[in-house]
């Protein structure tokens, strides 16, 4: 986990540099690690879900079982459609087009990441496959899921 987040926040500063330098605006960075690196604070809200307020562990949460124990993957803010509505506003609203060129570059950067790390079916980082499957954890075969398979063989 901790790998993955150095490597998250690693491409979120790359995402905001390369925004900053094509606008030469360096407070896009801040977006970009907001959308690249802080998104992962989502995680809280399946676990909160999943455990309630109490006896919240940071072990527990970093250690991510709780989505194989309550069976969803929620993740309100993973989602590749983000990337798309980001890039529209900033195509509609100039003012805001630094801002929302590093929000959509840098999130896409991280749920490649995610994809790539995670090795889940494809679509599991775009919320409406998500959504479509009732966030049911079992459609999406993350790493976790199949070393258990492999385990349990
Ligand atoms: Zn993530």
């Amino acid at each position: 986990m901790y790998k993955e987040e150095l490597g998250h926040l690693t491409l979120s500063l790359f995402a905001g540099a390369v925004i900053a330098v094509i606008f030469g605006n360096l407070w896009v960075i801040a977006w970009a690690v907001l959308s690249g690196f802080l998104i992962d604070g989502d995680h809280l809200f399946d676990y909160i879900r999943y455990k309630g307020l109490n006896g919240l562990s940071l072990k527990e949460f970093f250690g991510g079982s709780y989505f194989d124990q309550s069976g969803k993957v929620i993740l309100p803010l993973h989602g590749f459609e983000y990337c798309l509505i980001f890039a529209v506003v900033a195509y509609i609203f100039t003012d805001w087009r630094p801002a929302m060129l590093a929000l959509a570059l840098s999130l896409f950067f991280h749920l490649v990441f995610d994809t790539l790390t995670n090795h889940p079916i494809w679509p599991t980082y775009s919320i409406l496959f998500r959504a479509f499957n009732r966030f049911d954890h079992h459609k999406f075969d993350f790493k976790s899921r199949q070393a258990n398979k492999l385990v349990s063989k």
